[in-house]
């Protein structure tokens, strides 16, 4: 289950998954577009940024002698 906001409905709106239209993994994040069930598209991003963006954290193998 997901909660939206809903520009039709003027409230929230709780939809399952399956309202689910697409999933988009951007440099900014999930964009999630979400049909409510009025009909109206709600397009949210959620997320954080991807990981393969970041660089990997730094780790030495051997023990410094
Ligand atoms: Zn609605």
């Amino acid at each position: 289950m997901l909660s939206i906001h809903c520009p039709t409905h003027k409230s929230e709106v709780l939809l399952t998954e399956r309202r689910i239209r697409s999933l988009r993994n951007t440099e900014h994040g999930i964009v999630m577009d979400v049909e409510c069930y009025c009909g109206t598209h709600v397009t949210i991003r959620t997320g954080r940024k991807r990981y393969a963006s970041e660089p990997a954290p730094s780790r030495d193998p051997v023990l410094a002698s």
